[in-house]
């Protein structure tokens, strides 16, 4: 299936369809604009989550164009489709421009104020709520690097309650897998040697669609290299064109698949003996565990033939310790997400691939300075999300979203007066919108914070504008975990258009009036950040100038074991392949493949992942990006797509389990994906008035999953749970 051709044109077609553009392609704009000098302004992109190195071109205080910033060490001069569009959002017409609050309950009007009554008002309403229900019943819901100071207020405030949808919605399953493996999560960007690998592993994992541009970079820098590649996807994604083994695994199987590979390894005795012996505990259970777990017992369950399974895993064997497993992203698919990313943490740590090059490489820690701040309050009641309660392993950083709709909807173990959400769309990025709506509606308090009005400011009582990322300060990045650690700022580029403000100053001013300012002690970020680089030894004039700078790393174990021998940070210091910790709270301590429900006939599963020039709802009202791509489609495979008398671009509405129906939506009927599977792009759909693209474009997934499969572990929500069947429209 492979061609070395067509791989070595990979970058190419991405770059094609919005991927990546090279640093040479880029970094020639004029310094003049005609008889105007071109400032230049080095900071990072927040067109999605990844924080390229950006260089702003600014002619008469309004910037002109976006490039790659080749200083920067990880992304290297590189902007993917949506970085280029970023010039859109600043300019967006429809952006929310000024703070708005609501005078007479949700049905009245959004009235335009100012940000000292805005912030007056939102101050009063917590004082209030502190004073009658306890600080515990307000919840942020942040997203991205901008709301960290309100982080910080809101803990400072007395609540525990910071639930973010990143964690029990996307990558927490993975984090908690690989924490309880190896002592640590992953985090973001996560710490992959991908163009170091000599085989790569992606088990449901599209890269190309799913657009990080580094890491696209590796992808397409590995294969070049002669990286032999593994997809296991229900649908032949754009990686599992390249790929040299692709393995359309029925969904929700993949537990089954990875307890086969990992009996193979074992059963002929392919893993890394050496390394096993030497770092990890729980072997001989592994090895009873997975003793009858053939490829032939897997192979009816995953409709793969057993020669496929047997001979990937004999690939991996050979290419250890370099083989990538990748961990994913997204991975709250089916409700046992956690066993499934220790079931893939226990198959690197076979291969003997964690802190090896070409696979997963050690984070390193990067001292930052800290100003002396109060300890925050302890809060006088337990977590309403469960997390560490019921959902034994779920982040008391990064909370349980859906917990937290829960015990608002029931008021136990307390009620839940207030939500802030700051920059993302609660309605979309958590499923079933049902319940969150009928939440929020029971909220004597609903604050949005964001750049866009997304549907969810139609609930707000009050709505805060926050100004694009370039036109703001945030929070330096430092990046541990990479091969090549890094340091790099988001520098504002042009003053805050309109009334609009940056995360740091709405927190900071909130902190003013709730008497919480010696939580924020500085006085400008530009103060913030030089002392949290304080004990780097970098200057603060070149990290300006450069906008991000490498820090010494040792990322594998030979370096670390320089210094002396290595401990994992798990209980027993050793990588736990059998996990104590789950034992101890009546959970699998190994991961068990557990049947889940088939679409009963003419229904399928409804998957979903990403199209390249959109960042899921974020982008959608991007003129330049909407114009590429401006509604998702269904795929359908083409057996069932004839039995149904369905043809390429019909539209069709889906409707799912629970009588839920979409708006119409256009049919692709492909042989490129399984005939019990209907796949969409994420982030579509989107009902809010007032972004005049986006509006109605394309179908919601999200609207479609009135049905979750909750993690025992973590508390995050498995989507991949319901199914739909297409009606003609
Ligand atoms: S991957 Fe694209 S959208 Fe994301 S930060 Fe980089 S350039 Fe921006």
């Amino acid at each position: 299936m492979s061609d070395r051709v067509s791989r070595r044109r990979f970058l190419g077609t991405v770059a094609a369809t919005g991927a990546a553009t090279s640093a040479a392609a880029q970094t020639h704009s004029p310094a003049r604009h005609g008889d105007t000098p071109v400032e230049r302004v080095a900071t990072n992109c927040e067109m999605c989550f990844w924080r390229c190195g950006v260089l702003a071109s600014v002619v008469d205080g309004r910037v002109v164009r976006v490039e790659g910033n080749p200083d920067h060490p990880l992304t290297k001069g590189r902007l993917c489709a949506r970085g280029n569009a970023g010039v859109d959002l600043l300019y967006d017409p429809d952006r929310l421009k000024y703070p708005m609050r609501r005078r007479g309950g949700r049905k009245s009007p959004l009235e335009r104020v100012s940000w000292d009554e805005a912030l007056t008002l939102l101050a009063d309403r917590l004082n209030a709520i502190k004073k009658e229900h306890g600080p515990e019943a307000v919840a942020l819901f942040p997203h991205g690097i901008s709301s960290s100071f309100m982080t910080t207020v809101l803990k400072a405030y007395g609540t525990p309650h910071v639930v973010m949808p990143s964690f029990a919605q996307c990558r927490g399953p993975r984090d908690v897998g690989y924490q309880l493996t190896f002592g640590q999560g992953l985090g973001s960007p996560e710490p992959l040697d991908i163009d170091g690998a000599k085989l790569i592993v992606l088990v449901g994992s599209h890269i190309g669609e799913n657009v990080f541009t580094s890491q696209v970079t590796q992808f397409a820098d590995g294969l070049a290299n002669g990286a032999r590649l593994v997809v296991v996807d229900p649908r032949f994604s754009t990686a599992a064109s390249k790929a040299d083994w692709w393995l359309p695994i029925r969904p929700a199987t993949d537990i089954a698949l990875l307890l086969a590979w990992a009996h193979v390894l074992v059963a002929e005795g392919l893993y890394d003996k050496e390394y096993v012996a030497k770092y990890a505990n729980g072997f001989d259970a592994l090895a009873a565990h997975v003793k009858d777990t053939t490829p032939e017992w897997a192979a009816p369950i995953t409709d793969l033939p057993a020669d496929l399974i047997r001979e990937t895993a004999r690939a991996m064997g050979a290419a250890k310790p370099a083989v990538l497993v990748h961990p994913g992203r997204h991975t709250t698919w089916y409700g046992d997400d956690t066993q499934r990313a220790r079931a893939m943490a226990i198959l690197t740590a076979l291969l003997g691939s964690y802190g090896r090059k070409g696979g997963i490489n050690l984070p390193t820690p990067i001292p930052t300075g800290q100003f002396d701040v109060p300890p925050f309050p302890k809060p006088a009641r337990g977590r309403a999300d469960g997390a560490g309660g019921r959902f034994p392993f779920g982040s008391h950083e990064e909370g349980v979203t859906n917990g937290m709709v829960e015990a608002t909807l029931s008021g136990q173990p307390y009620p839940i007066k207030a939500w802030i959400a700051w920059g993302q769309n609660v309605l979309e990025s958590i499923p079933q919108p049902q319940l969150t709506r009928k939440a929020i509606e029971a909220l004597d308090l609903f604050v949005v914070v964001d750049v866009l009005p997304v549907e969810m400011t139609e609930l707000a009582d009050l709505v805060l504008p926050e100004c694009t990322y370039l036109e703001r300060y945030d929070a330096p990045m430092v990046a541990g975990g990479v091969k090549q650690p890094f340091i790099s700022v988001r520098f504002p580029a042009v003053e805050p258009l309109h009334e609009s403000k940056p995360g740091w100053w709405i927190a900071k001013s909130l902190a003013g009036k709730l008497g919480l300012d010696a939580y924020l002690p500085w006085a400008t970020p530009e103060e913030h950040l030089a002392k949290t680089i304080e004990p780097m030894g970098i200057s603060m004039v070149e990290l300006r100038n450069c906008g991000a700078m490498p820090l010494p790393g040792k990322p594998f174990l030979e370096d670390r074991e320089a210094d002396g021998p290595f401990k994992f940070k798990t209980p027993s210091g050793k990588i736990e392949l059998h996990s104590q910790a789950l034992a101890d709270r009546g959970l699998d301590p190994l991961p068990r493949y557990v049947e889940h429900e088939r679409p009963p006939s003419g229904w399928f599963r409804l998957v979903y992942g990403r199209v390249p020039v959109h960042s899921f709802g974020r982008t959608q009202n991007n003129a330049t990006l909407h114009g590429l791509t401006a509604e998702n489609e269904v795929w359908l495979h083409t057996g069932p797509a004839k039995e149904l008398g369905l043809s390429d671009g019909d539209r069709v509405v889906l409707e799912n389990q629970d009588g839920v129906k979409s708006d119409p939506v256009r049919v692709k009927v492909t042989e490129e994906i399984r005939g019990d599977a209907a796949y969409l792009a994420h982030g579509f759909g989107q009902r809010a008035k007032a972004l005049r693209l986006a509006n109605r474009s394309g179908i919601s997934d999200t609207a479609l999953m009135s049905r979750v499969k909750v993690d025992p572990v973590m508390g995050g929500t498995g989507m991949r749970v319901n199914v739909v069947r297409p009606v003609k429209a």
